[in-house]
């Protein structure tokens, strides 16, 4: 009897509809973005991937997490397969009607990346130029609605940056702590102040209160206890140390 309830459960799982007690915490990440989610070899790691783990062990449920381009992340928690979705994410109005965030964990923005023989001055100076951005990403919104114009779009924002360099696009506009990453050594090129405020939190499937509430009391947690300041330095300094190699 018990048998035929557990292959059940697993049926209804595989289509993504109720979750198996058994089955462990599904992330989905985008590994481009150091020092949050990066490949240390063929491992994924960084300060997302912490969070989600202690989600998991606080749920007392395995962990897996998987690397996909950033647009697909979001898709992938609505759709079932997977449970949770930190790639430093921000909250945003349109992304809140798809999918719940957790409590923010960081508060960040976007900046201007620039060669230093076209200094970068002001917002005004971005328009009708090319600015290469992330696919999918608040930068691509800010180049689309704050510019009103279309994007050069890369799968990563080194991919961006390399364009910068080879002279493809005129500026590049990223997230500060990969734009930091990108720069690091290349002496040319530099960062504006931050030209927007955003918040990253972890995205879940709507209606997963219990999920929700776990991510949150994690949040809170290595907040207080300094396990998130901790991961920040660690994962900053391995990113850059990467960058080096
Ligand atoms: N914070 C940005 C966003 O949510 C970029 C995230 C990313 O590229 N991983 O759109």
């Amino acid at each position: 009897m018990k048998r035929i309830a557990f292959a059940v459960i697993a049926a209804a799982c595989a289509c993504g509809c109720v979750q198996n007690e058994d089955e462990p915490l599904k992330m989905i990440t985008e590994a481009t973005f150091p020092p949050y989610e990066f490949m240390r070899g063929q491992e994924i790691v960084g300060i997302d991937v912490e969070i989600c783990r202690v989600v998991a062990q606080k749920l007392g449920k395995g962990f897996k997490c998987e690397n996909v381009d950033f647009d697909s992340v979001i898709p992938a928690v609505i759709s079932g397969k997977a449970d949770v979705a930190a790639a430093g994410i921000t909250v945003t109005d349109d992304r809140k009607k798809n999918v719940d965030f957790s409590i923010p964990y960081v508060t960040t923005g976007i900046v201007v990346v620039y060669s230093k023989n076209n200094p970068y001055t002001s917002t005004e100076q971005l328009k009708g130029k090319r600015i290469g951005v992330q696919g999918g990403t608040t930068s691509e919104n800010y180049v689309l609605e704050q510019l009103g114009q279309e994007p050069e779009r890369s799968r990563s924002p080194a991919e961006a940056v390399a364009a910068l360099k080879a002279g493809r696009v005129d500026f590049v506009i990223a997230d500060i702590d990969p734009a930091k990453n990108c720069i690091k050594g290349e002496s040319d090129l530099s960062l504006s102040d931050f030209i927007t405020s955003e918040d990253y939190a972890v995205a879940i499937r709507k209606g997963r209160p219990e999920l929700l509430k776990a991510i949150d009391e994690t949040i809170s947690e290595i907040k207080a206890d300094g396990r998130l300041a901790k991961w920040i330095a660690e994962y900053t300094a391995e990113a850059d140390r990467l960058k080096d190699k």
